[in-house]
């Protein structure tokens, strides 16, 4: 569980409160051409009360933690942090999130063991010398790593559910449950129908429909486009078209369009935004689609 007190933000205790800290894949893009919607690597804050999760940790993470800081000031936060898995975008921003230098904050960090080495050590080696120069176990606050174990377990208010996914190495997906809402977050994925022959599939298409099946909020990785994703087959992303007539199939009411790809530009998610809309239109017409942006916030 993670409970930060004394919030000086206005919010509905009974809501759920997504905020986008980071939204692109693969690598961190600054510049004026992805400016609008962001260039740093996944990093999603949900609130539930005076809870706090986040899930991932790339460099959307940095900003974050001064958000936190300028929040919180020196009071003690608990906070829990879960990572799908641990490629460069998913925990590079850690090392500079501020709340991990602070003695009086806990932060539990959950993930897969399924790796080779194991979560403890992957988080380690990114921050040993001469790639950092501090220590994860030097820093100051209370780190708590530990092993994702069974599918469902349940964090404070919150029912968290993770899924094994279609991307190299070990990689998960989940679906956050309160007593009024539901996320499911999917950041890397690529669905299995396209990837038979080219890929092991760990999650077929319906077995991923079922369980996303209701969500008020899907965010899920469109990284492709139709014409850019025949390239790029087995390496573990979605096709944006394919992706959107799952999500309506399934019976999503808001599907947000993550993991954008390093080289589309502002100008071209406008575009991939605009298709995803009218397909889901053409499909059931009630989905409704974003396309994930930093400092997005929803309140469900
Ligand atoms: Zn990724
Ligand atoms: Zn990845």
């Amino acid at each position: 569980m993670s409970s930060a007190t004394g919030s000086t933000r206005k919010r509905d205790p009974s809501a759920l409160h997504v905020c986008f800290w980071g939204v692109r894949g693969s690598i961190p893009t600054p510049g004026r051409a992805t400016s609008r919607y962001g260039g740093n690597t996944s990093c999603v804050e949900i609130r539930s009360g005076d809870q706090i999760l986040i899930l991932d940790a790339g460099t959307g993470i940095r900003n974050l933690g001064s958000a936190l800081r300028r929040e919180f000031k020196s009071r003690p936060l608990q906070l829990t942090l879960l990572l799908t898995h641990t490629h460069w975008d998913h925990i590079q921003g850690f090392p500079f999130f501020q709340p991990a230098y602070q003695a009086n904050n806990r932060i539990e960090v959950y993930g897969a063991q399924g790796t080779r080495h194991g979560l403890a050590k992957l988080l380690t080696s990114q921050m040993e010398s001469p790639f950092f120069p501090v220590g994860l176990r030097d820093l100051p606050s209370s780190i708590v790593i530990k092993d994702l174990g069974n599918d469902t377990r349940s964090m404070g208010q919150l029912r968290v559910d993770s899924i094994r996914v279609n991307h190299p190495g070990h990689c998960v997906g989940f679906r956050l449950v309160s007593s009024r809402s539901s996320v499911g977050y999917f950041p890397d994925n690529e669905l299995a129908s396209k990837l038979k022959g080219h890929g092991r599939i760990r999650l077929p298409d319906l077995e991923l429909e079922v369980f996303i099946r209701g969500l008020d909020v899907l965010i899920m990785d469109t990284q492709y486009s139709r014409r850019e994703y025949p390239s790029h087959l087995g390496w573990g992303h979605g096709c944006m078209e394919d992706v959107v007539r799952l999500a309506g199939r399934a019976g999503v009411k808001h599907l947000v369009m993550f993991h954008h790809d390093p080289d589309h530009s502002d100008m071209a998610l406008d575009g991939m935004l605009r298709r995803a809309r009218r397909i889901a239109q053409a499909g059931h017409g009630s989905m409704k689609v974003s396309a994930a942006r930093e400092g997005l916030t929803l309140k469900l």
